[in-house]
């Protein structure tokens, strides 16, 4: 985008003005979506290192919306939250994944499905006893969803963030830490998280093979995480050098497009039973 210096307030306003609107359209847009039913759920599998079998899933938001070019979820997702349109779009998804992977979760009571929950979703108390009631309903197990929240979630109040992931973990809800390393939290404050995993922002993992400094880093974090009793999760795994480097160290768990780009449901179903056969 245009640098914004002293002599260019012109294209300064115009550019902010053409921005406001985009961004005004584009809510209005996404209030429609729900009833419109252009939502639906992409699927990415989490491969387990050591046997290269799925561990499970990652369920990624998709917005069915040619004319505005498909916006992904880091376009919509910050305008949903400012609106609160967040909180019934959240429950849609965590709705909707439950029950388009539930028979293959029955199946399979080793596999999780994982979530991103925005801010505004995580600071709901009463989001735990929901989804506990979904899961009875659903006869899955709690440690079959797992929520993924971003370090700067945890950040906005620590203190009542371990309190509610502490509750979630009690209640057997699995939790991972996502984005990490992107933010400004220290690698003390791991310690503190009541999370069974840890994602690895692909940013680091791009850096294998280019770069020592991330690699020692990599390598670092799994040891420590695994010290913590936490469990790595490698994201972006694009090619085969940055896999053999990630078991080579002992990351337990990636994903990536070298495995799998995110699919449709009916499609992450049929490429487990493949891989099953
Ligand atoms: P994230 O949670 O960090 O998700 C990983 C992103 O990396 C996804 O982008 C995924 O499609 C992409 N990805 C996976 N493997 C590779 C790879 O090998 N190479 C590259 N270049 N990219 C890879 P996506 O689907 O566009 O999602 C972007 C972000 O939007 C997510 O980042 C997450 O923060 C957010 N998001 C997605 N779905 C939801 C949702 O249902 N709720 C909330 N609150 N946020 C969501
Ligand atoms: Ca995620
Ligand atoms: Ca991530
Ligand atoms: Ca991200």
């Amino acid at each position: 985008s245009r640098r914004i210096g002293r002599n260019t307030c012109h294209f300064y306003s115009t550019d902010l003005q053409a921005l406001l609107l985009e961004r005004h359209h584009l809510r209005n847009q996404l209030h429609q979506a729900m009833d419109r039913r252009e939502f639906w759920l992409a699927y990415q599998p989490i491969i387990q290192l050591n046997s290269l079998q799925a561990a499970g899933m990652e369920c990624l938001l998709r917005w069915r919306k040619p004319q505005l070019g498909n916006p992904g979820p880091d376009q919509f997702i910050p305008l949903a939250e400012e609106s609160g349109l967040i909180h019934p779009l959240g429950n849609w998804v965590l709705q909707q994944a439950m029950d388009e992977m539930h028979e293959l979760l029955q199946q399979q009571t080793g596999l999780r499905l994982a979530i991103n929950l925005s801010p505004r979703q995580f600071w709901d108390q009463q989001l735990g006893n929901r989804l506990l009631q979904q899961l009875e309903t659903l006869q899955l197990l709690p440690t079959q969803l797992e929520l993924e929240i971003t370090e700067g979630t945890a950040l906005q109040d620590p203190d009542t963030a371990i309190r509610l992931l502490n509750e979630l973990k009690r209640a057997g809800i699995s939790l991972a830490m996502d984005d990490f390393g992107t933010g400004y939290s220290s690698l003390a404050y791991l310690q503190d998280l009541p999370v069974n995993r840890v994602k690895l922002d692909r940013h680091f993992v791009q850096g294998i093979g280019q770069d020592q400094r991330q690699e020692l880093i990599i390598t670092s974090l799994v040891r420590l995480a695994k010290d913590l009793g936490k469990e790595v999760v490698a994201e972006g795994v694009e090619t085969d050098e940055q896999l053999a480097f990630l078991q080579a160290i002992g990351c337990p768990l990636a994903q990536g497009y070298f495995f799998a780009r995110p699919m449709p449901g009916t499609a992450l179903q049929e490429w487990y039973q493949d891989k099953n056969k």
